[in-house]
């Protein structure tokens, strides 16, 4: 039987042959609700606390530095003080704080582990899918994205799917045991993923396996049964490296 295996494994790796992706596209654009609004945000406060120039690069911006910038501040219950820059394309606190306070919520809903890790997250105007830096350690997201995610149920997947790539790309999604488990596995959860196998396979694959290790039971059987049979070394690395723990109440009335 283990020569048989080792056979298959073997003849597998030879062939090159990958199984479709679980999903054709990426973690936002399916049904599955991996983190819920109602799981408990750690988010404690959140206030403007001054207006200022900061590095704020974009997709839409000229530039990198940018003046006036709203400076919000929120705390954490676990302690993590984070700081939300939004652009003064907002014009206004009120307009700026409709994007910014669903994402401090959202960032609430880390494992806390992600959370104290991330620098911080710049806010911008604008249509555009959010993108991170991962040596800045922050991420970059759009007031209509947001609007758009809200509506969707998905801005928290959007949310931990950037702090993936701002809080564990470095030094995860480049390491060997990453680099061997993906040969290892032969198969690959999202079509993005598939797509761009060195920068979006941690990031996607990271919130299947934490919401089925944090959340046993979210995810419907057939997902859990496919993607434990097609990822499973890539489970079995991100079962070492995901931090799980999360706030267990933020008592926030923002996130309600
Ligand atoms: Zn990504």
């Amino acid at each position: 039987m283990f020569r048989y295996l080792i056979a298959l494994i073997f003849t597998l790796a030879g062939t090159g042959v990958q199984a479709e992706p679980l999903f054709p596209n990426s973690v936002v654009s399916n049904d599955l609700e991996f983190i819920k609004v109602s799981d408990p945000s750690a988010l404690a406060s959140l206030a403007l606390v001054g207006r200022d120039r900061r590095e704020m690069p974009g997709k839409a911006t000229p530039g990198l530095f940018s003046d006036n910038v709203f400076i919000f501040e929120a705390s954490y219950s676990d302690g993590a003080v984070l700081e939300f820059w939004a652009h003064r394309r907002f014009k206004s606190e009120a307009r700026a704080l409709k994007t910014v306070a669903p994402v401090a919520c959202a960032v609430g809903r880390l494992p806390i582990k992600m959370r104290q890790h991330l620098d911080h997250v710049v806010l911008h105007t604008g249509d555009h899918t959010a993108h991170a830096e991962d040596l800045g350690r922050f991420f970059m997201i759009y007031e209509k994205n947001v609007a758009k995610r809200l509506r969707t149920h998905d801005l928290d997947e959007t949310v931990f799917h950037e702090s993936v790539h701002a809080t564990l790309d470095v030094p995860h999604a480049k390491s060997r045991a990453w680099r061997r488990a993906q040969q290892r596995d032969q198969a690959v959860l999202t079509a993005y993923a598939a797509d761009h196998p060195k920068g979006e396979d941690l990031a996607e694959t990271a919130l299947f396996a934490y919401t089925h290790f944090k959340t046993p039971g979210r995810l419907p059987d057939e997902v859990t049964v496919a993607m434990t049979q097609l990822v499973p070394a890539r489970l079995k690395v991100l079962e070492k490296i995901l931090p799980l723990k999360t706030a267990r109440d933020g008592g926030s009335s923002h996130c309600r």
